[in-house]
């Protein structure tokens, strides 16, 4: 099987010496070599959050991370508010739910960021009730839709309404691909995710909690094991995670932040932005709706509308006949939506090419477009950015 053109918001592909550092042959978990590559990951991953906190490293998907916010911190019948987006912003209160919070959710139009303002308002209208948000939950990129959310203002809206709140990020698919001040911001929790903008397959989780969360630590009470966020702290000054780590792909992730720290963490977050304004111009050229509020659009995922008179499995089938992997939409926005993703190992250049099989798939599958037009504009915003 040839290897897909794979833009879809993650897995993204890996770079070769990523794939090499996945046939390593193991090292024991609990002896002085994975004590080493701990450390080194922990700290190389820091400049990333911009924090002081450790980061933690659990095996499981970015899921398990949003779980281990939950349950490490919260307990049965806490007030939370979720800050709603999309689809991922939708599935963190679900899991709060599951857990026994007493979820309030503040929805903005799918497309749309969330306003500073009106999470105020939530926030004072449930302390009003006296029902003061224990947690905030907010995604930081949500990958449904394709939309950033304005984290800084958000977190000091919430800290003004509410200054001891803790503040649990979903930031599975922006930590890496665009800046995140964890520490200046008084974010309280931020997930990430292995196979988004770190360039390793996916069953990584990484957290990190600030003071105030692990002084919530002490009396949360809702059921934890696995996902237990105090277990994962205690193990990291030995070197150690409480269970049996992914240990491949520890090595993966090393791999991929030396890449990453020869780039420089702002050149990563530039080429990211290069990459977004690359896809943004090249979909609007062809004729294209972008879904986003141009003001939110995420550089990590472009997501923009199917045409009307067209199914998307139709262009589906031609960009697949083209090796071209894109993801189409996510719950509500199933079948209306498409979604390019550009955070990881990708380049300018690759979304160029991506667009230009995009314009031939959708010719193919009778959408009416301008030949040249989505290429040419792509290229050009590649080159301004
Ligand atoms: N949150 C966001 C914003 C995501 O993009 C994703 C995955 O796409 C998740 C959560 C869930 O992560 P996973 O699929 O790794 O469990």
């Amino acid at each position: 099987m040839p290897p897909q053109n794979l833009r879809i918001p993650g897995p993204t592909p890996l770079p070769d010496s990523v794939r090499e550092a996945g046939s390593r042959q193991m090292v024991g978990h609990r002896g002085p070599e994975f004590m080493e590559l701990v450390v080194r990951v922990s700290e190389g991953m820091q400049p990333a959050f911009q924090t002081k906190a450790d980061v933690m490293i659990l095996t499981s998907s970015g899921t398990g991370g949003l779980e281990a916010a939950v349950v490490s911190f919260l307990s049965p019948g806490d007030p939370v508010l979720s800050v709603s987006i999309g689809n991922f912003g939708e599935r963190f209160a679900e899991i709060a739910k599951a857990y026994g919070a007493d979820v309030t959710t503040v929805e903005f139009d799918w497309g749309q960021a969330a306003d500073p303002d009106a999470v105020r308002v939530a926030i004072k209208a449930m302390a009003a009730e006296g029902r003061t948000p224990k947690a905030v939950l907010v995604t930081f990129n949500e990958t449904s839709t394709g939309v950033t959310n304005p984290m800084a203002d958000l977190a000091a809206a919430i800290r003004a309404e509410a200054p001891d709140t803790l503040i649990l990020v979903d930031g599975v698919s922006a930590v890496g691909a665009m800046p995140l001040e964890m520490d200046a911001w008084d974010l309280d929790v931020v997930i990430t995710g292995a196979q988004k903008a770190w360039m390793i397959p996916p069953g990584l989780a990484m957290a990190a909690a600030s003071d105030r969360a692990w002084a919530a630590a002490e009396s949360a009470t809702m059921p934890r094991f696995y996902f237990d966020l105090v277990k994962h702290r205690d193990a990291l000054p030995r070197g150690q995670t409480p269970w049996t780590p992914a240990v491949g792909i520890f090595f993966q992730l090393a791999a991929a932040l030396e890449l990453l720290e020869a780039e420089g963490w702002d050149n990563v977050y530039k080429r990211h932005a290069a990459c977004g304004a690359t896809a943004r111009a090249g979909l609007a050229a062809m004729g294209f709706d972008l879904f986003a509020d141009p003001a939110f659009a995420s550089n990590s995922v472009t997501s923009a509308l199917v045409p009307e008179d067209v199914e998307w499995s139709a262009i589906n089938k031609e960009l697949r006949a083209r090796n071209l992997v894109l993801a189409g939409g996510q719950g509500k926005m199933k079948g209306k939506l498409f979604r390019i993703g550009h955070l990881g190992d990708v380049s300018v250049e690759d979304i160029v090419s991506a667009i230009e099989i995009i314009e031939e798939g959708a010719l193919a599958a009778g959408v009416t477009i301008e030949s040249g037009a989505g290429p040419a504009a792509a290229r050009r915003a590649g080159k301004e950015a």
